[in-house]
């Protein structure tokens, strides 16, 4: 994929207290691109997706999107400019249906409503089997495609997704990037936090591995599966 630039991150630091978790992170995405972000637990990437969102506070460095500076916005503002994330753990409102649930994605957007709810419905049928039920009694996997769908319903530029497939069944997580590779083929761009490290670079176009708040190793999806250090590191089990 040769797109423009969409997301630049340019020696991102940031952490908790006194302590840096982030030491100067730098990554690209392109336009239409997914790009899979790998690292063992604690490298930082969760704290890369919050910090992109909005949701925890970069100390320095750059976060733009299509050129536009999104340091030091606050998350409404950031979903503005598009960039929506899927938090780990889906973080449905557990109570409220599943309908209800996803209109809560639009809410900066109203217009078209309906219609959109039923692109959505159209994309994860599961959720229409469920429309009336509460989030709250979904399985895992469907709690997830909510999630995304709440999360398109935003109309991200890029949608960051953390750690879609923890805790779900193989032929559920298959379902799930099955939905992710088609959003990709209508030029969504995403970039994917995953323990399943093969099935993400399997999908992905590009990766990143951080470790210990740094980029370690970046290439082509294909570069860094063949890569036989950093397979046994992260790709080892899956
Ligand atoms: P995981 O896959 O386990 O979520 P990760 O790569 O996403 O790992 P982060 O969750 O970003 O890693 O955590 C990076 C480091 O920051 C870890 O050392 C973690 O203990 C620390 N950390 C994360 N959240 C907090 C917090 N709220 N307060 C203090 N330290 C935190």
């Amino acid at each position: 994929r040769s797109g423009k630039e969409l997301l630049g991150v340019g020696e991102l630091v940031t952490g908790y207290g006194a302590e840096p978790v982030l030491h100067g992170i730098n990554l690209q995405v392109k336009q239409g691109e997914m790009v899979a972000l790998l690292g063992a637990n604690g490298a930082g990437k969760s704290t890369l997706m919050r910090a992109l969102s909005g949701l925890h506070r970069p100390v320095r460095g750059g976060i733009h999107v299509d050129g536009v500076n999104l340091m030091h916005l606050r998350a409404e503002e950031i979903v503005k400019h598009g960039v929506v994330l899927v938090p780990e753990g889906r973080q449905v409102f557990p109570e409220l249906s599943v309908l209800d649930n996803i209109r809560l994605g639009a809410f900066l957007y109203p217009k078209d409503m309906d219609t959109r709810v039923e692109e959505m419905l159209t994309r994860f049928p599961r959720l229409r089997e469920r429309l009336y039920h509460r989030a709250g009694l979904l399985s895992g996997g469907e709690q997830q495609m909510l999630a995304v769908a709440r999360g398109l319903m935003s109309r991200p530029r890029i949608l960051l997704l953390d750690e879609p497939s923890l805790g779900l069944a193989p032929k559920v997580i298959a379902e799930l990037f099955a939905a992710l590779d088609a959003l990709r083929d209508e030029d969504m761009t995403i970039l994917l936090v995953d323990q399943m490290a093969a099935l993400a670079l399997a999908l992905a176009d590009r990766a990143y591995v951080i470790e210990g708040g740094r980029v370690v190793a970046e290439g082509s999806a294909a570069e860094i599966a063949a890569n036989d250090a950093l397979a046994k590191a992260y790709l080892g089990g899956h």
